[in-house]
């Protein structure tokens, strides 16, 4: 019998696959979800069913509300109810904000804040009517502190918190929670994408020396949304080896 039902955004590569994995390991059915799929998700559906949960997973394009909506309704016809939500799918386009075109800064704030609000607006009203539930979403330091060439970026992080922060007020009295981490530099896709300058000034920049694996911040959202976390709501955990803000 499941511990309960995990709704992961963003869950074939990375951080998302991480999350995903570790709540399986808690013994979560668990329903992920991301715009491409392809090998990774199919490679990430086998090792879930491997840990003897069950796994839906399906194309879902976060930005878009209709597509939330239908993937949250199949995951709940496939495995019940969900109980615990990542809002974890994020891109980056990086650019100086005076070569940045407009197209970029839309495409980012429509995935990473307008995704998650839409993933939030379907399961949050399914917590209200249900009594329960808990959301962590993933924002970045780039969100709290602000980093050169991700205006787009850490604005759309920077949305994550408010949004979760007041959500997470809205949905108190019906007894469900939501938190939010903020990673620093975490070894993925998204860091190997960067100039190998950057990586290094990246790495200068945090105090334990070296970046996270993605294995370590699944672990303090699987804590987050488990009872074990039962008192904390509207919160936002940093996960970054020690970086400051400036
Ligand atoms: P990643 O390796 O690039 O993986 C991103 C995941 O999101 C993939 O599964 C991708 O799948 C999915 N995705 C992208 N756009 C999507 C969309 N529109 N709809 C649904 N799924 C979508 O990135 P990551 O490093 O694991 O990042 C995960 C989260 O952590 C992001 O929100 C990111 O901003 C945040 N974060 C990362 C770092 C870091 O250093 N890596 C630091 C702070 C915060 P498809 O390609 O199939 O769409």
């Amino acid at each position: 019998m499941a511990v309960g039902r995990a709704l992961v955004t963003g869950g074939s590569r990375g951080i998302g696959r991480e999350v995903a994995l570790r709540l399986a390991a808690d013994g979560y059915d668990i329903a992920f979800c991301s715009r491409v799929g392809g090998e990774a998700a199919e490679k990430t559906s086998n090792d879930i069913t491997a840990l003897g949960v069950a796994c839906h997973f399906a194309r879902c394009d976060v930005a878009d509300a209709a597509e939330v909506e239908s993937f949250v309704s199949e995951a709940e016809e496939a495995l019940g109810k969900v109980t615990a939500v990542v809002c974890n799918a994020g891109v980056t386009r990086d650019a100086p904000i005076a070569l940045m075109p407009p197209a970029d800064w839309a495409a980012v704030l429509d995935t990473n804040l307008t995704g998650a609000w839409n993933v939030c607006r379907a399961l949050g009203f399914r917590f209200m009517k249900r009594g329960g539930g808990a959301i962590v979403a993933v924002s970045s330091i780039s969100g709290l502190d602000g980093l050169a060439g991700q205006t787009n970026y850490a604005a759309s992080k920077a949305g994550i918190i408010g949004l979760s922060r007041s959500l997470a007020k809205e949905l108190a009295p019906y007894g469900a929670r939501v938190n939010v981490v903020a990673p620093g530099f975490i070894e993925t896709d998204m860091t190997a994408a960067l100039p190998a300058r950057r990586r290094a000034a990246a790495r200068e920049s945090v105090p334990l020396g070296r970046f996270g694996s993605a294995a370590e911040v699944a672990e303090p959202v699987a804590f987050l949304l488990s009872d074990r976390a039962s008192y904390i709501t509207g919160q936002v955990l940093r996960v970054d080896g020690g970086m400051v803000a400036p």
